[in-house]
């Protein structure tokens, strides 16, 4: 088979991974006539597309779809009825500094079915990657996706070479992947990604208190996972506490939502369609609640439902839940406070806190520092605004932020 085909099948083969944004990572480049590539952003483009469209900037392949495992919703999985394909170590090492210097690609994204030996496959992994560092002197971003079982001194080797490093937890409930996938381990995905935490807080140490040489490496863009949603049934509650625990026992630079892409001669114990891909967004503006907003997993979802809602974002259906916090008077409210308001971002409110430092805020300021008003006017006083309580606490509040009901066209 020559590599055009082997590229085709596996590249189509990974592109149901979404755990591979390039965000993070320690600044290189070859500017100095040493080495090839660099981290620097709009380096290279890769056409590596997502299942629903998403392009994502990677050379994004497989190393092989062959598998030995029988996971229920991959198309990789030993019982499916996919053309096969494996790359040899070189003939990744070399697409990868060939697309480069094309301007392709600005990385590679390497995962791989497992072939043989979870130590095997990952030694094949490892490989590519020490031979574009070592051999090719490739500076450019490199994500090794780990294999849970394999050995330590890989898992170590490979942090030595990577940028990121990501182990899929794949499902939001240990149930549901032992139901779908029962040849992994969720204790061994978990332990694994509890020794990447270690080395990783130790090579932040060894940064942080180095004097004379520079320290070795282990994957400074950290560590991620992905898990898939609407394969089972779990709630978007039970989603986000699974992320809430990730992120606080491992310290995950980031947690990928992919909504579940119907495979070809899928399982019956999987939905015949995917989620809406609203709900996957909706995940992702919870996870960023999280993460720079101060919000706890357990107060983003209405705990009575579930469920966030589709039709608006999750900060702004926390904020009409509890209208009661409100209205904000810009000109004293903590910085807390001031990120809980609807449509303000981290750095609206950075704004709208050097600047109250020297003027009360008025409406006109808002624009001028280019402070989005729509949502959070009914949340927020200013010197020349208040918001009234009828329309705080008014049933209408809910309504004026829905999107408006469109008649469907006839199809044809
Ligand atoms: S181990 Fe990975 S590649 Fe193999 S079937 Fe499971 S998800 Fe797919």
């Amino acid at each position: 088979m020559d590599v055009q085909r082997k590229l085709e099948i596996l590249a189509d083969a990974a592109k149901y991974d979404a755990s591979c944004a390039s965000s993070g990572t320690e600044k290189r480049d070859s500017s100095d006539g040493k080495g090839l590539g660099s981290t620097a952003p709009g380096m290279g483009i890769c056409h590596s597309y997502a299942p629903d469209g998403r392009c994502i900037s990677l050379l994004k392949v497989l190393l092989t779809n062959a598998c030995n495992y029988d996971c229920l919703y991959c198309v990789n999985r030993t019982s499916s009825n996919v053309p096969r394909a494996r790359f040899t170590v070189d003939e990744v090492v070399k697409l990868t500094i060939d697309f480069y210097r094309r301007n392709y690609i600005e990385g590679l994204f390497l995962s791989s079915g497992i072939i043989r030996s979870a130590d095997y496959t990952m030694e094949q992994v490892v490989s590519v990657a020490r031979k574009l560092r070592e051999e090719h002197h490739f500076r450019g971003y490199i994500h090794l996706k780990t294999i849970p079982e394999a050995d330590d001194a890989l898992i170590a080797e490979a942090g030595k070479y990577a940028d990121r490093l990501s182990i899929n937890i794949e499902m939001p409930e240990e149930n549901s992947l032992a139901k779908f996938a029962p040849e992994k381990d969720v204790r061994a995905i978990r332990r694994t990604m509890g020794r990447l935490r270690l080395k990783l807080d130790e090579a932040k140490e060894n940064v942080r208190t180095a004097t004379k040489t520079k320290p070795p490496r282990f994957a400074p863009a950290g560590q991620s996972t992905q898990m898939i949603i609407g394969a089972d049934a779990a709630s978007d509650k039970t989603i986000l506490d699974t992320s809430a625990n990730l992120y606080g026992s491992y310290r995950l630079k980031r947690v990928y939502y992919s909504a579940f892409s119907p495979i070809p001669d899928a399982s019956r114990a999987l939905p015949l369609v995917s989620p809406p891909l609203i709900r996957e967004h909706r995940l992702y503006q919870a996870d960023w609640l999280m993460r720079f907003y101060g919000f706890d997993a357990n107060e983003i979802v209405d705990e009575t439902k579930g469920m966030l809602p589709l039709d608006i974002d999750p900060k702004l259906a926390w904020a009409l839940r509890h209208r009661d916090r409100f209205p904000l008077d810009i000109a004293t409210a903590s910085r807390e406070d001031l990120l809980r308001v609807p449509g303000f971002g981290t750095k609206a409110v950075d704004r709208i806190i050097a600047t109250r430092r020297l003027t009360s805020i008025r409406l006109a300021d808002l624009v001028r520092l280019h402070v989005p008003q729509k949502k959070a006017l009914p949340f927020i006083v200013l010197s020349d605004h208040r918001p009234s309580r009828h329309l705080l606490d008014g049933a209408g509040l809910t309504e004026r932020f829905k999107p408006k009901a469109a008649q469907l066209g006839f199809g044809f």
